[in-house]
């Protein structure tokens, strides 16, 4: 059941990135190739503040460049919230929806993140859609259940592997240092795979799932050397450039 798939390194900068920052960005953007960026796709999210400057300063580089969130809705009356449409507007070409940072912080549902993820199909952008259990669902045995609901609720029907990733993301191992055993990474990856190859046929087969939660410059060769782990969505380490590039590199050595 297992495809070719290029994996993707993405970075969520999360609320953190001022212009001074931008030396970090423009030092990952200068290190990566178009060879590597062949086998491995790179992408960072800045906090939106920095979106356009950062896609001005990648525009010779192949790292890709994304937004955190969408608000459902092309435009109006909804102060403080970008578009899908702007965030195209400014280049970006991803955007992750439902992180649970947003689902604990704005109590956004499924449902909102659906409508998140078909506002990015519709402006042409890639919806890097978070799932992923809290500690205590883990500890009741309900993970495979919770996915299975998220997944249900949060991909719209007709997502393709070009318009949309699936990201893995345990909530408590978010920035805790924590990381599930990799059979308990594994168990939710292959769930994950053949309940996308189901909903959606065999795009589901090629569908990037990427894992996120504490991965670093020391674990990332081992968290994407596991079945069905087609890439990480890094928050903590992927703010100083050194780290980002290391993990990258980290990728590029998976065999092909
Ligand atoms: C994230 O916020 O998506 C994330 C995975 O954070 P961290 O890498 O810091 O755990």
């Amino acid at each position: 059941m297992t495809e070719k798939i290029r994996p993707l390194l993405a970075g969520n900068w999360k609320m953190n990135g001022t212009r001074d920052s931008l030396t970090e960005i423009k030092a990952i953007a200068e290190a990566i190739t178009p060879a590597q960026a062949l086998k491995v796709e790179a992408l960072l999210c800045p906090p939106a503040t920095l979106l356009y400057v950062t896609t001005a300063l990648c525009q010779d580089s192949p790292l890709a460049v994304g937004a955190q969130d969408c608000h459902q809705h092309r435009s109006g009356a909804h102060t403080g919230d970008i578009s899908a449409e702007m965030i195209a507007d400014c280049f970006g070409t991803y955007v992750i929806v439902g992180h649970s940072e947003r689902r604990r912080d704005h109590a956004e549902t499924s449902e909102l993140v659906r409508a998140k993820a078909e506002a990015a199909h519709a402006a042409d952008l890639t919806a890097i859609i978070c799932v992923g259990e809290t500690l205590a669902e883990r500890q009741q045995g309900q993970t495979i259940a919770v996915l299975q609901k998220q997944i249900e609720a949060s991909v719209p029907q007709g997502s393709t592997a070009q318009n949309t990733v699936i990201a893995y993301e345990p909530v408590w191992a978010i920035g805790t240092g924590m990381v599930p055993q990799p059979s308990e990474i594994a168990e939710a990856h292959s769930f994950l795979r053949s309940d996308l190859v189901t909903r959606l046929g065999r795009t589901g087969k090629s569908m990037r799932l990427l894992y996120g939660g504490s991965a670093n410059p020391s674990n990332a060769a081992a968290l994407v050397g596991i079945e069905n782990v087609n890439g990480l969505l890094v928050g903590g380490a992927s703010l100083k450039a050194v780290d980002f590039i290391a993990m990258y590199g980290a990728c590029l050595k998976q065999p092909a």
